[in-house]
Parts: structure tokens; C-alpha cells; sequence
């Protein structure tokens, strides 16, 4: 099975779309990767997501990959004494360590950390920036502020501080007892929200020693600030737009989502759009025409992958939405001016042996119009870096890993496949073409590029660069 898209879909699972049957549903749709979103939801509930997507993987022999999206510090308020409140602006409001019930002149904020790096003039941001409080004083255990933007206000609802970097590890309590879980279960991606240093990447790869790719998801200003060095310490980003809208103004969004995806691209990481894509079907069957645009737009300017949230989640169009999305990625994939903006982005390629034949196997697979370029890989590495430079010819990911198969899941234009490692060339020629006729790639006496590395199954030596015809030997351009 193999699917037209090249550009990826990532689908949210949520209570609508819980069960095994509801899992194939988006699959078959289009769905690439899956999220498992950790901010709701019991450990039992996750398992059993897991349980069915792998059953899935069996049933359809494709590798698919599992996010699980740590829910990170996200700063709630208490509960209130008699229910919602009601902030007028310019009223005195006050949040503290208290762990009384609020009312209408103070709240629980239960986060000493914040309280520390507050100054007085700092901007708090309640309930998706709804409600704006300004600090007029504040210590180690509250903030007195005045009411800038009122409305109501109910429990539990987040803050955000923008601007201020908070001394917050990216990994709450909760993060790691779900991370522990979750990596027990086998996740392919870990994506951690919130972040805002790149060390905040380091201290999740320690606990997480290689068991799954690390996606930071760029929703702080603070991040965007360092944006490059944030993209060097992960193994994948997201342009979390949620949140960034939050402390970000709208119209700085679409400049920022341009800026970290050229980045990733410059560096050869996946990177994710996210959130609101297709909202309004959430409730409808359509999307508003702004919504197509926006898909549009993020596959237009090279993201690997484009993201469903509450449409996969809770919304009543499900199926609906990955399918449009699915087609409105294969209708811009077909323009030939999106062909023209993938070449004229197309970045440098560093001196590096793998570079080289990543380079050379795209031109190859232009100059002959091969069916696909056949990448060898034990970590998935040779494999982005040849998605790297969006080639014309889809990318079949080989290689002997389950884990690298389904983390290739989530990168432009790669149709990951387990094979076993090959043993001498003509075995790597036999491979790859039997893999590409299987799956759909061509026909006896069609050619692809093959990259390996020799000696075989060493991880890091890609240095070989053959071109094989279906069905027959391996010849030389
Ligand atoms: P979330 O992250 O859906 O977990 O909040 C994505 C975003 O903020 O855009
Ligand atoms: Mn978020």
C-alpha cells in the first residue's frame, strides 16, 4: 500500500476517535501519525490507542507512528469559591500561594516559581489570553495586579506570562510518570510543549536514551528567541500555533510558522504545522475556505506535516477532515508551481559524505525520472537527509528497525518499509526493487536510485549510490 501524499498527516486521538475501529477509519483516510494527546486522559486509555494502531500496523504491514505529547507546564489558576467570577477592568485582582477557594479579589496560583520571576509591569494572560492582568506588586508568594482586559473567569483555567522565561523544567511530575509510561509502551515521537531552552531538550534526552525521536513543540516566544539552537537539539519541531497565538499577536503567527519551518528545512528536521487547521470541521463537513488556504499554505512552503487536533479528537466530521486534508495535500502537491518553490528553497548541502550521495540521488532521480530513491538507513538519518532535498521520486525508507520505520512515518515524501539488512549488493539491488514493485513504485524494468552504506549493516557509512531496474540488474548511469 502506498499513499500519493507526500506531505504527512498527523491526527489527534481523543474520545471520539478512541477505539480500533475509529484508528483504521483515519488511517485509511490518510492519517500517517498518530498523537496521543497526554493532557487528557488515562494511562489505560493511551494503551489501548497503542494497542490498536500497532494491531493496525500488522493488518496493513505500513509502519505508523506514535506521538505522545507531554502536556508540559502549562500554569492553571485554582477553583472558586462560588463558581465563575466576573473581572472588571481596572479592579484590583490578586494571585497567590493560598490554597483557600478564590472569589472575585484573588485566585490560587499554585506555581511558587512564577511568583520569582515576576516583576512588577509583567502582563499575565488567563485563559487563553482572554483576560489580561498587569503586576503592580508583587513577592515570593503573590502578585497584586490590575484587571487590563476583564471578563469572566471560571477554575483551572491557564496562564501564560509571555515574555518572561520562567524556571520551569519542560517536565512537570506529570510529564515524567507519563513519559516513563509512555516509553514503556513503545512511542515513536515524544513531544514535549512548552519549551523554552534548548536545554530543556537535554534534560528530556536523558531520560528518554534514545527510546524515541525528540519533537519540540515551539509555542513560547521565548523559544522563537532560540529558535536555531533549539532546532539543533531536537530531532523534530512543531510550529505550535495554540499557544503562540496566545502570547504572540495573531499576525505575528504567520511570519513565525514561515521563519521555524525555513529553519527546519535549512537543518533537515521534520516540522509540524499545527492546531485550527480544519477547526470549524469540528462541526461541519466542510472546512471554511480559509481553513483549505491555510493547509494549503503550510504545504506549499515544504513542512513535512500538517496536524489535526480537536477535528480528529472530539470533532463529529472526523474521517472527514483527514480526508480533506489528505486531498487538499494532494491537489497542491500536483501544481507544478509547488514543484518550483521546493526547488527554489532547496538549502546547501553540507560537506558530509551522506550529503554528497543525498544530493546526488536527487539529481539522478531528476536527470532520469527514476520511480523512487531507495534509502538504506539504520538510524533514519541517510533517509532525512536525502528528504531533505525534496527530490521529485518518493523515498523509500529501508531499513531493519521497527523504531526507525515508524519515526520515518512522520518526514516528507518517505514511505518507510522494514527489510532486513542486505548482504552484498546484489542483495541490496534485489531488496529494494522487490520493496518498491510491492508497494506500488513500478514495474518490471523501472528504475530507481538505491543509497547504502558498505560495509552493510554499519550505522553512519552511507557511501554507495547504485541505480537498479525492476525485475533486473543493476546498472550504472
Ligand atoms: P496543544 O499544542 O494542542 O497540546 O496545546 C499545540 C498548540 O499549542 O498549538
Ligand atoms: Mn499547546
Amino acid at each position: 500500500m502506498r499513499r500519493q501524499h507526500r506531505t504527512k498527516i498527523v491526527a489527534t486521538l481523543g474520545p471520539g476517535t478512541g477505539d480500533a475501529k475509529s484508528i483504521a477509519t483515519l488511517f485509511h483516510a490518510g492519517a500517517d501519525v498518530f498523537r496521543l494527546n497526554f493532557s487528557h486522559g488515562a494511562h489505560s486509555e493511551h494503551k489501548a490507542r497503542l494497542d490498536a494502531i500497532r494491531e493496525l500496523e500488522r493488518s496493513s504491514a505500513r509502519p505508523i507512528a506514535v506521538m505522545m505529547d507531554l502536556q508540559g507546564p502549562k500554569l492553571r489558576i485554582g477553583t472558586f469559591k462560588g463558581g465563575p467570577v466576573e473581572l472588571r477592568e481596572g479592579a484590583a485582582f490578586r494571585l497567590d500561594l493560598d490554597e483557600a477557594e478564590g472569589d472575585s479579589d484573588r485566585v490560587t496560583l499554585p506555581h511558587p516559581e512564577i511568583f520569582q520571576a515576576l516583576e512588577p509591569g509583567a502582563d499575565l494572560l488567563l485563559d487563553d489570553g482572554r483576560i489580561r492582568l498587569t503586576v503592580e506588586r508583587c513577592d515570593a508568594k503573590s502578585a497584586d495586579c490590575r484587571v487590563a482586559v476583564g471578563g469572566p473567569l471560571s477554575e483551572r483555567k491557564g496562564v501564560n506570562v509571555p515574555g518572561v522565561v520562567l524556571p520551569l523544567s519542560p517536565l512537570t511530575e506529570k510529564d515524567r510518570a507519563d513519559l516513563a509510561y509512555g516509553l514503556t509502551l513503545g512511542v515513536d515521537w515524544v513531544a514535549l510543549s512548552f519549551v523554552q531552552r534548548p536545554e530543556d531538550i537535554e534534560e528530556a534526552r536523558a531520560l528518554i536514551q534514545g527510546k524515541a525521536g525528540i519533537l519540540a513543540k515551539l509555542e513560547k516566544p521565548a523559544a522563537i528567541d532560540k529558535l536555531d539552537e533549539i532546532v539543533a537539539a531536537a530531532d523534530a519541531l512543531m510550529v505550535a500555533r495554540g499557544d503562540l497565538g496566545v502570547e504572540m499577536p495573531p499576525e505575528d503567527v504567520p511570519v513565525q510558522q514561515r521563519r521555524i519551518i525555513e529553519a527546519c528545512r535549512l537543518a533537515g528536521k521534520p516540522v509540524v504545522v499545527a492546531t485550527q487547521m480544519l477547526d470549524s470541521m469540528v462541526e461541519r463537513p466542510v472546512p471554511t475556505r480559509a481553513e483549505a488556504s491555510d493547509v494549503a499554505t503550510a504545504v506549499y512552503s515544504g513542512a513535512d506535516a500538517v496536524m489535526l487536533s480537536a477535528e480528529t479528537a472530539v470533532g463529529d466530521y472526523a474521517e472527514e477532515a483527514v480526508a480533506m486534508m489528505n486531498r487538499i495535500i494532494e491537489r497542491v502537491e500536483k501544481d507544478p508551481v509547488y514543484r518550483k518553490g521546493l526547488e527554489a528553497q532547496r538549502q546547501k548541502p553540507e560537506p558530509t559524505t551522506a550529503d554528497a550521495v543525498a544530493t546526488a540521488a536527487a539529481q539522478m532521480a531528476t536527470t532520469l525520472a527514476v520511480n523512487a530513491i531507495a534509502t538504506y538507513t539504520t538510524s533514519g538519518s541517510t533517509t532525512l537527509r536525502v528528504a531533505r532535498e525534496r527530490p521529485p521520486a518518493p523515498i523509500l525508507g529501508l531499513t531493519p528497525r521497527d523504531d526507525t520505520a515508524r519515526r520515518l512515518a512522520l518526514v516528507w515524501g518517505v514511505h518507510p518499509a522494514r527489510v532486513p539488512d542486505a548482504q552484498d549488493l546484489d542483495d541490496m539491488s534485489a531488496t529494494a526493487t522487490h520493496q518498491a514493485k510491492i508497494d506500488g513504485f513500478g514495474n518490471e524494468g523501472d528504475r530507481i536510485v538505491i543509497t547504502a552504506g558498505v560495509p552493510f549493516s554499519t550505522p553512519g557509512k552511507t557511501n554507495l549510490l547504485r541505480i537498479a531496474r525492476i525485475g533486473g540488474a543493476s546498472e550504472t548511469s
